[in-house]
């Protein structure tokens, strides 16, 4: 059956005004080489392209990305996402998921007023399309600031006035603002999260929480109380997942993801930093690194991954590669409500593993050795009886008589009522050594030419095929058969 294809006409352009738009004209958009804005490309996109064809309502969804009391390291996280990555979010690459348009302080292409234009906006309800916030950084206490210069701010306001007359909007004003009509209000990051670094004991800014901020009755027009993305920074792929995961929803394409208590998405952090970490094994076996650098478990010198919730020793920090365990630092509990306060002081032995450390150094100390017994045998063939072929090996009989008796009882109990593999002695052919069976018939003149074999072999008088070596122990009956009169014919 053909496959086929779905095309449409491309007929818009970026570098064209189209009719009734002004925005070609933005001469003090600085540095803004498309001319036009972001929503006029992802327009372009959704026009040009079978993304006007994807199934569901929403054909868009525009992002505001508010920065308050952070470090931008949110940003960066997401900017290196790869599954999916940000611009396969903002021009509609994944199927049923509406085009993102990020309105970012750092990625937008306009600047100005016209930044702030889309804001203002989406506060009057002029969009056409529903908008969805993300706030990186935490929300500092506005009343604490010198001279009213905002602890952080986007745009000022109002845009008719002249600049100096303005005033400069707090992102928390703009998160108060927007939320109400907001399809979905997200955290990202530890700051934004649960108050993060700058909510930290001593900070003179009284940060807090997005969550804290509009409290627990606060519910989007789509009903959604606050999502939060914890981490610092957090994992951009658990990010960018989790919007498009969303945006299904928004789209009706897919149920609501499932998040916990805490208003994480639950798939992603219901486990523990230690069930998947790559030194997990040495904490069972109770072997400890004592310094930075070893390769053991790390719980000795601070970590605290047995008890905080964050896949990073499962997706690694970019592109599956990385993480702090794997990188040989240990989990400080940077994604938990309560970092860093809960947490310090960093790079001392969490009290709690005391006991479950001492447990596993006596459960390891009786479990090594058999493992090591066990791990020895495994390492070896089962025609491997008294020596082993292999220039670096050491003998096979140098192990204990204990050792021999525990193996005799493990293989025992291993092949009970079960049928033994490998080769057994009867059918091991070369004991004594490996001979191909033209050197075991010619010596060391096997590698001589074909004619030169013949000859050898009239000589010795040994049966042969045509073309193909002639047998060292019984000749194989090959289905052409070939008389000594015939070969002297030939
Ligand atoms: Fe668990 Fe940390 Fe040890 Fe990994 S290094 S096994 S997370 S305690």
């Amino acid at each position: 059956m053909p496959v086929q294809m779905l095309t449409t006409k491309i007929h818009a352009r970026v570098d064209q005004p189209l009719e009734g738009e002004t925005s070609r004209t933005m001469p003090d958009q600085v540095g803004n080489v498309a001319g036009a804005t972001g929503e006029e490309l992802t327009d372009r996109i959704i026009e040009t392209s079978a993304r006007a064809l994807m199934p569901g309502p929403l054909k868009k969804v525009i992002v505001f990305w508010l920065g308050g009391m952070g470090c931008d390291g949110c940003t960066i996280s997401t900017l290196g996402a790869t599954e999916p990555s940000v611009e396969e979010l903002m021009t509609g690459a994944l199927p049923g998921v509406p085009t993102m348009v990020l309105h970012h302080y750092a990625a937008s292409i306009e600047s100005g007023d016209h930044f702030t234009h889309s804001f203002e906006e989406a506060e009057k309800g002029e969009l056409d399309a529903p908008y969805v916030i993300v706030y990186e950084g935490s929300i500092a206490d506005e009343n604490l600031t010198v001279h009213g210069e905002p602890w952080a701010a986007e745009g000022a306001l109002p845009t008719w006035a002249p600049f100096e007359e303005r005033r400069r909007i707090p992102t928390t004003e703009w998160l108060r603002r927007l939320a109400p009509g907001a399809a979905a209000v997200i955290a990202i990051g530890t700051c934004a999260t649960w108050g993060g670094i700058p909510a930290a004991a001593g900070n003179p800014t009284a940060s807090m929480s997005v969550m804290d901020f509009l409290g627990k009755e606060y519910r989007s027009v789509f009903g959604l109380p606050v999502i939060n993305v914890p981490g610092c920074a957090p994992l951009g792929d658990n990010f960018t997942e989790t919007v498009a995961l969303l945006l299904l929803f928004l789209n009706k394409q897919a149920p609501l993801p499932e998040f916990d208590e805490l208003g994480r998405p639950a798939w992603l952090f219901a486990d523990t930093v230690h069930r998947h970490c790559p030194r997990a094994g040495w904490y069972e076996e109770g072997t400890f690194a004592q310094e930075y650098g070893d390769k053991e478990c790390l719980v000795e010198i601070g970590c605290w991954g047995p008890v905080v919730n964050c896949n990073i020793t499962e997706r690694g920090a970019v592109g599956h590669m990385g993480g702090c365990m794997v990188a040989g630092g240990v989990c400080i509990g940077c994604t938990m409500p309560g970092f860093p306060d809960k947490f310090t002081p960093f790079y001392k032995t969490p009290p709690g593993s005391t006991a479950s450390t001492t447990v596993s150094r006596l459960y390891g100390s009786f479990i090594r050795p058999l493992r090591r017994m066990t791990q020895l045998e495994r390492n070896r063939e089962p025609r491997w009886h008294d020596t082993v072929p292999s220039g670096w090996a050491m003998e096979y009989n140098t192990t204990s008589i204990t050792h021999r008796i525990a193996e005799f009882f493990y293989d025992k109990l291993q092949y009970l009522g079960g049928e033994r593999p490998g080769r057994q002695k009867d059918v091991e052919k070369y004991r004594s050594g490996y001979l191909p069976p033209a050197q075991a018939a010619y010596g060391e003149d096997y590698q001589v030419l074909p004619e030169k074999r013949q000859e050898l072999a009239r000589k010795r008088n040994l049966p042969q095929r045509p073309g193909l070596a002639p047998q060292a122990e019984e000749p194989i009956v090959s289905n052409v058969e070939v008389s000594a009169t015939s070969r002297e014919e030939k």
